[in-house]
């Protein structure tokens, strides 16, 4: 059976862990070779190690311009090309607007929505040159849908969206297409921080957060990070070939409740 990512060279951000990795997994087994760009360089070494020599590890903080241009050049050094930009690392902080530090807002703001912008524009002249490319944004519902104590999150997810549609706009003639990927609750490390981090803000108990999260998708359950890996290779593959500026959910129905 043909691969749908065979030969195709992916710079995933956050790729260490969670959704990341799976989405590095997942482009491996279709035959891409993957850069695992994590601000945990252990973290990043082992999870290039778990899937083996199709994958190179990179430490990288996305809100540092220099870290990101070292990373691109590093890749096209390597593989000769940049197929695929997955922008997904992210960080999450829950507080309430009232009480929310000045840096918490910032730091949100750049991982989540800045940083997309400097490894979409680090990628770009690559993809340009080559007349094609895949971008794919990992937002959230928090960018359609707001939460009380997720304001930085929403605002930063939000961003993305719209700043998917923009750059899809903008690179259409190039043949590069751009999507966002809007998954629901999937418990990795930045969901059970939020969940934890929102249990304490609200003054409830974990137990009390946990049966709201469980229950608010139509569907029922929480999602998995394969879920979203799949989305991530459809609109990184040829299957999906006249489709950009989309933000595609992966939330088991929250969005219309
Ligand atoms: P995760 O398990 O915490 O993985 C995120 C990865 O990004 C971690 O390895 C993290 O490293 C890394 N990272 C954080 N800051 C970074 C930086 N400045 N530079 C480079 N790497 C950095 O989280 P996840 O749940 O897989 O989240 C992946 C994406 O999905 C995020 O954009 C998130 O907003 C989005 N999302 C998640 C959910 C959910 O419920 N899990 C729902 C909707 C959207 P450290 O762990 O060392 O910080």
């Amino acid at each position: 059976m043909t691969r749908r990512l065979e030969g195709r060279v992916a710079i995933v951000t956050g790729a260490a862990a969670g959704i990341g990795a799976a989405i590095a997994r997942l482009y491996c087994v279709e035959g891409a070779y993957a850069v695992i760009a994590d601000i945990d360089g252990t973290a990043a070494e082992r999870a290039a190690d778990a899937i083996g020599a199709q994958a190179m590890p990179m430490q990288l903080d996305v809100t540092n311009e220099a870290d990101v241009q070292r990373t691109v050049a590093a890749a096209r050094e390597r593989f000769g090309r940049i197929d695929i930009l997955v922008n997904n690392a992210g960080i999450m902080r829950k507080s309430y607007v009232v009480d929310m530090p000045e840096a918490m807002w910032r730091a949100v703001l750049d991982v989540n929505l800045t940083a997309t912008f400097l490894c979409s524009k680090a990628v770009l002249p690559a993809m340009i040159e080559a007349k094609r490319g895949r971008i794919v944004n990992i937002a959230s519902i928090a960018g359609k849908v707001g939460e009380p104590t997720a304001s930085a999150y929403s605002a930063a997810k939000w961003g993305v969206i719209g700043f998917t549609r923009s750059l899809a706009l903008e690179v259409a003639r190039h043949n590069i297409l751009v999507n966002a990927i809007c998954p629901g609750p999937i418990p990795t490390a930045l969901g059970e921080q939020g969940w934890r981090e929102g249990a304490l803000v609200e003054g409830v108990g974990l137990d009390k957060v946990m049966a709201r999260v469980g229950s608010r998708a139509p569907l029922g359950r929480l999602g998995t990070v394969e879920q979203v890996a799949k989305m991530a290779l459809f609109v990184a593959s040829d299957d999906c070939d006249f489709t950009t500026g989309s933000a595609f959910n992966v939330d088991g129905g929250i969005v219309m409740t």
